[in-house]
């Protein structure tokens, strides 16, 4: 017996299917798309893949090369490779068939009750399960199984199979189910599945010490990515009013989806902080900002040649980081 995708397959190209097929591409190619946009901005984040797409091509080679090459891959996939990916290259499957026992609830075949199969028979002495071994549960299947011989690594749990097999009964006047989402303790006791097993709680509990970790390190991630370090080659002016300043390169990255307003301030020694130049040290959502300052402090407040230096970077009056870094000074 063949599908209906398989009769669709076969039938005669005409204006229709032709429409219907390309139809069909250019949405797989759009959610390819959507997909690779997402994973290119899981990698180089949001702000670049907003400007590989807003900004002109020849500017950003490279990541339009990205982006034709994941989404012609994710198109791929789903035009051509399609259930091929899960049995091949997939490790879902692999790892499920790990986690699984007999209390798991998977698409399974009631053998009890379809056992043994064979055709409808008329004479009651020769009876028969449930299932008349008409095949069209192994037809329907996307990976061309045989769901009847157990729970195999290549079933996707996309149910066709279920819902081929209910229409066989429906017509032979059969209960539903010979198919069914069901445990295989379920089936061979024909009990209601505990489907809280021991096996659940615990994976329940990894699960949640899992969500804690996560949510954890969200509640404590830093909205600023900051470094500040003294600008090489160079050691130290001393300045005619008394004072020695060392020159720093800052480089702070904000990671919230709102402007910051940046401020530097020093925390264990007396002195100022001098930004070179005018620049606003206000930095845009998801954006970096770079810059220079010097740090100015009296020679009487400097204890030694070097001295650690804890400077102090707010975002909108709020204390974001504290960094550390040495003032240098001359030797006395
Ligand atoms: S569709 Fe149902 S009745 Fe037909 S072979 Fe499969 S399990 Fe048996
Ligand atoms: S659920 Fe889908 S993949 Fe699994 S056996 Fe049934 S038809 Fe095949």
């Amino acid at each position: 017996m063949l599908s209906s995708s398989a009769i669709w397959q076969k039938s005669e190209w005409n204006q229709k299917k032709i429409f219907k097929r390309a139809l069909k591409y250019v949405i797989f190619y759009l959610i390819a798309l959507a997909i690779s946009h997402t994973f290119l901005a899981y990698i180089i984040g949001i702000s670049e893949v907003r400007q590989i797409v807003t900004e002109p091509a020849t500017k950003h080679i490279m990541g339009l090369m990205a982006m034709l090459l994941f989404s012609g891959a994710f198109f791929v996939v789903y035009a051509f490779f399609r259930e091929q990916i899960c049995i091949v290259a997939c490790p879902y499957g692999r790892l499920q068939g790990v986690m699984l026992d007999k209390n798991s609830i998977v698409v399974a075949y009631d053998y009890v009750r379809g056992e043994p199969r064979g055709k409808v028979q008329k004479n009651e002495l020769q009876k028969t399960g449930d299932c008349i071994d008409c095949k069209a549960c192994v037809h329907v299947c996307p990976t061309g199984i045989d769901i009847r011989n157990g729970t195999q690594l290549e079933c996707v749990n996309c149910t066709a199979c279920i819902d081929a097999c209910d229409d066989i009964m429906a017509k032979i006047n059969k209960p539903l189910g010979l198919i069914r989402y069901a445990s295989e303790s379920n089936i061979s006791t024909g009990k209601k599945t505990n489907w809280f097993s021991p096996r659940l709680m615990a994976y329940s509990a990894v699960l949640l010490i899992l969500l804690g970790l996560l949510s954890f390190t969200f509640m404590s991630h830093s909205s600023i990515d900051a470094s500040v370090l003294r600008t090489p080659g160079q050691f130290y002016q001393e300045n005619a009013d008394g004072t020695t300043s060392n020159l720093y390169n800052f480089n702070v990255t904000n990671k919230k989806n709102k402007p910051m307003k940046l401020e530097f301030k020093l925390m264990n020694q007396s002195g100022e902080i001098k930004i070179i130049g005018n620049p606003s040290l206000t930095i845009p959502a998801e954006e970096e900002k770079r810059g220079q300052f010097f740090v100015v402090i009296p020679n009487n407040k400097i204890p030694a040649s070097k001295t650690d230096l804890l400077i102090a970077i707010y975002g909108n009056d709020e204390l974001l980081k504290e960094q550390k870094t040495t003032f240098m000074a001359p030797v006395e």
